[in-house]
């Protein structure tokens, strides 16, 4: 087929029109290979962002992407599995699910990232874990997942290439928020990582991306009808994220908390969204019959010790000291503490989740730019949770700081995102949807 110039692929786009598989390998492959220039993909990039993709369209631009790198080969390995979140404050879910999902008989061999911004990563998370490697040969990544039914390594560098370039180019051409262009970034990755069963964690709410419930679902919509149209089974669930997940944020406490989960002791919230995503995951790859199996068996796997063990096998798997999986205390948490009060009784209308998550960056336990430095012992500790009743001085939020690191500033934050009033709110649930 004889190939249309790049200003004729632009101005179809510009005219609403739709792309085929084919053009689209010519644009983004091109691109990716350095063969078409910047200035171009970023005019076609704004004529998506004001016309949108077609549902056909946006999976062949999602699997031109997946293919433009290296692709994960799982198919050697049973029922592999796969989750993503898209990202919020003090969401430890993988450190949690992950285990539970081997030790529920399947395999995770999978790809995560580190925390920017205001959210966190579960390799900086693992890392708290002394010794703990984020990398491993092919063949060892492989073996360990067929072994224990779990290997966690950091995302290639030439995994889903186009994704990386392009993501740089909305960045500064305005047009990061296109429904089409976020869905096709994050499917990319996870088609390229290879499992053939992929749960998506839509978060909703101040502290996500996606604000508002109907955004949310039709990112999620979206992703599933990509992963669908990739032949992979995919499901979402949309999550609240207005208040921080669990009680923690910042790298140790999370893992802390993660343990005391897999310990059957963690907080309601993060114990409900395993239960939910790992009984979502068994469904999808049809390993229970109907979803009340499916939720007693994810249950189960936290009350019989079975996901913890996994935990530390996996740990001491990839070098990490897997004993502190028993002995959490001794995991490196800043010796400094400090304290936010409530300034007058009520009852807790709102915790915002951004505001915690810029505190932990203010303490230093994130990362504003790619390649910083984290401490991973700074935090917060969400004492109360909206909807509780306080008194005036009752603790709200407790901060783990280093020598008096950005206190002041994460104290500033968390003070503005406080919202007491005389009337209890209305608490939204913590599972809004779910979509297949
Ligand atoms: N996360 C991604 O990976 N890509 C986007 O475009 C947005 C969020």
């Amino acid at each position: 087929m004889s190939q249309q110039s790049i200003p004729d692929l632009i101005a179809k786009k510009r005219a609403g029109g739709e792309h085929t598989r084919a053009e689209l390998e010519q644009l983004i492959g091109g691109y990716t290979r350095g063969e078409v220039p910047d200035y171009q993909v970023s005019a076609w990039l704004m004529a998506v962002f004001l016309n949108g993709m077609a549902p056909q369209e946006t999976a062949d631009l999602t699997l031109v992407m997946a293919e433009s790198g290296d692709q994960l080969d799982l198919s050697s390995l049973p029922n592999t599995v796969d989750k993503h979140s898209t990202g919020g404050v003090g969401d430890k879910t993988s450190l949690i699910l992950t285990p539970m999902l081997a030790a529920l008989g399947l395999t995770v061999a999978k790809m995560s990232g580190r925390g920017l911004a205001h959210t966190g990563g579960t390799i900086d998370k693992l890392e708290s874990f002394p010794g703990w490697n984020p990398e491993l040969p092919e063949d060892r990544f492989i073996a360990q997942a067929r072994e224990i039914g779990l290997s966690l390594v950091g995302q290639s560098k030439d995994l889903a290439p186009a994704d990386g370039k392009l993501y740089a180019l909305r960045d500064v051409t305005a047009t990061v928020e296109s429904l089409p262009l976020i869905a096709s970034s994050i499917m990319s990755k996870k088609i390229a990582s290879g499992a053939q069963t992929i749960v998506l964690d839509v978060k909703s709410g101040a502290g996500a991306f996606m604000k508002t419930l109907d955004d949310s679902r039709a990112l999620a919509r979206a992703m599933v009808d990509i992963g669908t149209r990739a032949g992979r089974n995919v499901r979402a669930v949309l999550t609240d994220m207005d208040t921080p997940l669990g009680h923690m944020a910042g790298n140790s406490l999370e893992v802390q908390e993660a343990i005391a989960t897999l310990n059957g002791t963690g907080p309601a919230d993060l114990t409900e969204l395993c239960v939910t995503l790992a009984a979502e995951v068994l469904l999808a790859a049809g390993q229970a019959a109907d979803p009340a199996q499916a939720r007693e068996r994810a249950a189960r796997a936290l009350q019989d010790g079975s996901a913890l063990a996994k935990l530390e096998a996996f740990v001491t798997a990839q070098g990490g000291d897997g004993s502190l999986v028993r002995n959490p205390e001794g995991l490196d948490v800043a010796p400094g503490r400090a304290e936010i009060t409530a300034p007058q009784g009520g009852y807790i209308q709102r915790l915002d989740a951004l505001s915690v998550g810029r505190a932990v960056l203010a303490l230093g336990g994130g990362r504003e730019r790619k390649g910083d430095p984290v401490d991973v012992g700074v935090g917060v500790e969400t004492v109360c949770k909206p909807g509780e009743q306080v008194e005036e001085g009752d603790v709200i939020y407790r901060l783990y700081h280093r020598g008096g690191k950005g206190l002041e500033r994460a104290q500033e934050l968390l003070r503005e995102g406080i919202e007491l009033s005389g009337t209890p709110p209305e608490v939204k649930p913590l599972i809004l949807d779910r979509v297949q």
